[in-house]
């Protein structure tokens, strides 16, 4: 791995690489040997740098964009952090559309990143004109030299961890891989991902992590967009209300839903136990290995990968925040 042994050109050609960590402790008990990819190592702290920085140099190759162009798209999570540090780099202005069910630090800390910011009605019907997606369609439709990043319905999400995240981890494992855990939320990196390691090795089990309240792990058994399945919760980025066409069902192998607290608990353990400070799902994709395990699936030759998707300075005021964990009932 040449990371760190040499000058860069700049902060967005440490998107990538990121080191796969031997798991140690917190995952003693189950059968196998235990790996995370831990894509806090993004200079944007997540997974979501690859695909941001992926959709906007696609948009560059075909003409779409150039200097002083908009990136636009709905988010206040990973995404706008990537697309705002990427636009601040090349030069784009960056507008994000987000619900105000959005906390102010994180607005806040969209705007330090010089994005400008729209905050819209989250108890709108997604077709309403003031929902965040209408207003960053328009936004996108108004603005010339824009490009919609759109990453619940654009291909290229996928087509960004085929081209890095799956390679990355094959390599990294020397083809040793024999599953995969990967929390879902666009879908894109389970399905590019996956798509890439079941090219080269059909066997490679692809284990999906979907949250209790979501829709995604019924759609994958039965097809169906069953409504029922949908209640609040609370971790951020991980399943969805609707079925986002970046996901490819087809290399998916399983789902388990995990619930708010399991995840919660289990970030802390990934955190005392191993020293990485993480975030909310990377408490999902461990207590989803934990049911996995629990269910038979791994023995002991099982080479298990788990993607741990961002870092634990985001969630500060959340799962590592005492008086939070107490409101959830939690503790
Ligand atoms: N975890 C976090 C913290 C995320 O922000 C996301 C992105 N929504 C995911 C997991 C899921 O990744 P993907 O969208 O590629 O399925």
């Amino acid at each position: 791995m040449t990371r760190n042994q040499n000058i860069v050109d700049s902060i967005l050609n440490l998107v990538g690489e990121t080191p796969l960590v031997k798991l140690n402790r917190v995952a003693k008990h189950f059968k196998g040997s235990y790996f995370a990819k831990l894509e806090a190592f993004n200079p944007g702290l997540s997974q979501k740098d690859r695909i941001a920085l992926h959709i906007i140099e696609n948009a560059e190759k075909k003409g779409i964009i150039k200097k002083n162009s908009t990136i636009v798209e709905t988010t206040s999570g990973n995404t706008g952090y990537s697309l705002a540090m990427i636009s601040l780099v090349k030069g784009y202005k960056c507008i994000l559309a987000v619900s105000d069910k959005s906390s102010q630090d994180k607005i806040d800390l969209l705007k330090t990143m010089g994005a400008e910011v729209h905050v819209c009605p989250a108890n709108v019907p997604a077709d309403d004109s003031r929902s965040y997606y209408e207003v960053a369609k328009r936004i996108h439709k108004e603005t010339k030299n824009s490009v919609y990043i759109n990453q619940y319905f654009n291909e290229l999400n996928i087509d960004a961890h085929y081209k890095t995240t799956g390679p990355e981890i094959w390599q990294q494992t020397q083809g040793k891989i024999t599953h995969l855990v990967v929390a879902s939320g666009t879908g894109g990196t389970i399905s590019g991902t996956g798509r890439y390691l079941k090219e080269q090795n059909p066997d490679i089990k692809i284990l999906g992590v979907d949250a209790v309240g979501s829709v995604l792990k019924k759609y994958h058994e039965t097809g169906k967009l069953d409504m029922n399945e949908v209640s609040p919760y609370k971790i951020e980025g991980l399943g969805k209300n609707l079925i986002p066409t970046a996901t490819d069902f087809s290399v998916i192998d399983e789902y388990q839903k995990v619930t708010d607290k399991d995840a919660a608990f289990a970030s802390k353990e990934i955190l005392n136990k191993e020293g990485i400070f993480c975030g909310y799902t990377c408490g999902a994709v461990l207590q989803a290995t934990k049911q996995y395990n629990d269910l038979g699936y791994f023995n002991d030759n099982s080479f298990v990968v788990l993607v741990f998707p961002d870092h634990g300075s985001r969630y500060m005021n959340k799962i590592y925040s005492d008086s939070w964990m107490k409101e959830q009932g939690f503790v």
